[in-house]
């Protein structure tokens, strides 16, 4: 568990077992280890990769937020309330929307849209009548009207202008519904994030209305009589702000924007202060972008005290708070399971040494001297010898000097001298700076099945960081050092930078494979990485096992969730399958016809293509 920091980033929903296996515990008393379900899957005849999601933990974070609001209000006498929202965008999955509407009813918990389809699937939604639901982002005359329609439903839409010109088009449709629209303004603040979405905020942000234009739309409102339409002051800096002195600079500022608009006459109702809570994914506690130096606690603290210092000051009435928070609430209740298929590595690769023909080169016997005479007094030095060695021998293959009998003897050598090295540093706890690469060369790559273009989509384009350990053994020491790697065709498609308490680490400490399946857990992926993965190679979605942990260990599969067939992946590009099938059985017939096959081939040939057709899109090993 030290090893890879787990009590530090896993929020306590995630242990270690006495047994060295990974369990969840979405409650205290509750628990129930992965790789068991993991097996029972498995044993059901299912494939993996296979995400589990566990809506306990998602329930508890609803929970947690609101608590730690509502807490934070007793503690100062705070009089206004808070009424959160989940913008659906972070994760539209129906286990996820449906499992907050309903762990937020109680607590008034809305939803965000961002678009038109976002906003089409949370009026199906059943929500509390008090419950929010913003709708953010740029909208057209069809988003407006499906918005006002909403509050005919009974439900408390609040359509967030996000620039000036949108008053109009709200304004105009609503008097042709003849419905009555609540409007929230999304103001432009100065104050800058922290981490890696600092560009969300400032002047030169991509949403929101300055001051000029945020007073044009009082004025505009109160001339139409209208000024009681506007109940809501939105601002947002950024997810993931990791700086929690960002976070009250930037909710000083909508407070004292929130006190102008009150001083005008608006009587808002709501200050909403985005999102931006942030995930510890690397546990450090710090402003490192994969973590944060705040807690949930400190963080509704802060925004509670904070907006009821500027309102004391300001005389203005407290406002309901409202937060967009999304990644905290969903990161943690899910788990992508992803098998290692294999070990590849310098170290790994065929290990006897073939003998050159003849004479061999010379550089070819440098690396022989090398071999021979390695040792732990010089193998800083063997080492950097052999890796100049090894260039020169490239060099001269290159121009025809050296042949490829020699090249793979060479190979070979300098590859058995690493393993020599690995031997030598295995029992070291520091590896001098001047080997600093070799981890990274000697390291193995354990090839995953899974994609990470469909799966951790983050990590490809933003670098971010997930914690990822094995399920089982550990309590066991691991004895290698790993990167991962993934079955699609694209070099990008790997990880080879992982979280630590004090550093990025360049690889994995991972166990010698041993015959037994070895499954890998990325943690904390439950937000943004279900939703933004694309479908590279065609790999699609991943299956995925609801699961409902229960006393005593037991838990419960509540639903499996098949992911996407090799059939819709191609569909999803212009295909049809009868198309398809119609050109290879247009191919059978003339191969037939050459003699090349037979008519049994043939029926089993289109038996394998309608199989696989319908089958899963990652591999689907025996024993994985
Ligand atoms: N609200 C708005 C307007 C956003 O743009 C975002 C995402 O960046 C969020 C809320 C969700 O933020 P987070 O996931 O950091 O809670």
């Amino acid at each position: 568990a030290e090893l890879y920091s787990i009590p530090a980033w896993s929020g306590g929903y995630f242990r270690v077992s006495d047994a060295g296996k990974i369990e969840v515990t979405p409650s205290p008393g509750l628990r129930a280890t992965l790789s068991e379900m993991v097996a029972e899957l498995v044993q059901r005849g299912e494939s993996l990769p296979v995400i589990l999601r566990f809506p306990q933990v998602l329930t508890g974070r609803v929970k947690q937020l609101n608590e730690a609001f509502q807490a934070a209000t007793l503690e100062y006498g705070y009089s206004g309330a808070y009424q959160g929202v989940f913008p659906i965008k972070v994760n539209q999955r129906r286990a996820v929307v449906e499992g907050i509407a309903a762990a937020g009813y109680d607590y008034a918990h809305g939803l965000e849209a961002g678009s038109k389809a976002e906003l089409a699937l949370c009026l199906a939604q059943r929500m509390h009548p008090d419950a929010l639901l913003c709708c953010n982002g740029f909208k057209d005359d069809g988003f407006i009207k499906l918005a006002l329609w909403g509050r005919t439903l009974g439900k408390n839409v609040v359509i967030t202008l996000e620039k000036y010109s949108e008053l109009d088009r709200v304004l105009k449709q609503a008097t042709a519904l003849g419905v009555k629209p609540a409007i929230g303004v999304r103001f432009k603040l100065h104050a800058r994030g922290s981490g890696q979405w600092e560009e969300s905020g400032g002047d030169q942000a991509k949403f929101g209305l300055n001051a000029y234009e945020l007073l044009r739309v009082v004025e505009r409102l109160r001339e139409l009589d209208m000024l009681d339409s506007l109940v809501m002051l939105h601002t947002h800096i950024g997810s993931q702000i990791t700086d929690i002195r960002r976070i009250k600079v930037a909710v000083r500022e909508a407070t004292q924007t929130y006190a102008g608009l009150v001083a005008q006459g608006a009587p808002l109702k709501y200050l909403n202060v985005g999102g931006g809570l942030g995930v510890d994914y690397d546990g450090s506690k710090t402003t490192f972008y994969a973590s944060m130096n705040y807690t949930l606690k400190e963080y509704a603290a802060d925004v509670v005290y904070t907006v009821q210092e500027v309102c004391k000051a300001r005389q203005v009435p407290e406002p309901t708070i409202v937060s967009e928070s999304g990644r905290a609430l969903t990161a943690h209740h899910s788990v992508l399971v992803v098998p290692v298929v294999d070990v590849a590595g310098p170290t790994r690769d065929l290990q006897d040494i073939p003998e050159s023909k003849g004479e061999p080169h010379q550089v070819v016997k440098d690396l022989e001297e090398i071999f021979e005479n390695i040792s732990g007094r010089n193998y800083r030095e063997m080492y950097n010898d052999a890796v100049g060695d090894k260039q020169t021998l490239h060099n001269l293959f290159d121009l025809g000097y050296v042949t490829l009998e020699d090249r793979a003897r060479g190979e070979a050598l300098f590859n058995a001298i690493l393993r020599k090295i690995q031997k030598l540093i295995s029992g070291e706890k520091y590896v001098p700076d001047e080997l600093e690469d070799l981890q990274k060369v000697l390291a193995d790559k354990f090839i995953c099945n899974f994609s990470l273009f469909q799966s951790l989509p983050d990590n490809w384009a933003i670098q971010a960081l997930f914690p990822i350990t094995p399920l089982d053994r550990l309590n066991e020491q691991p004895t290698r050092q790993g990167t991962l790697v993934d079955i699609t065709c694209d070099s990008d498609g790997k990880i080879d930078k992982f979280i630590d308490l004090r550093d990025v680490k360049a690889t994995l400490p991972l166990h010698e494979p041993n015959g037994d399946p070895y499954y890998l857990g990325v943690f904390l992926a439950g937000a943004y990485q279900d939703v933004l993965g694309s479908a590279h190679n065609l790999f699609g979605k991943v299956n995925e096992a609801h699961v409902t942990v229960r006393p005593g260990g037991r838990y419960h599969i509540d639903l499996f969730v098949r992911g996407q067939k090799a059939r819709r992946m191609i569909e999803s590009m212009g295909y049809e399958e009868p198309m398809l099938r119609d050109s290879i059985e247009n191919q059978t017939d003339r191969a037939i016809e050459a003699g090349i096959l037979t008519t049994d081939q043939e029926r089993e040939l289109l038996e394998d293509y309608d199989e696989e057709l319908l089958g899963y899109t990652y591999l689907e090993y025996e024993e994985a």
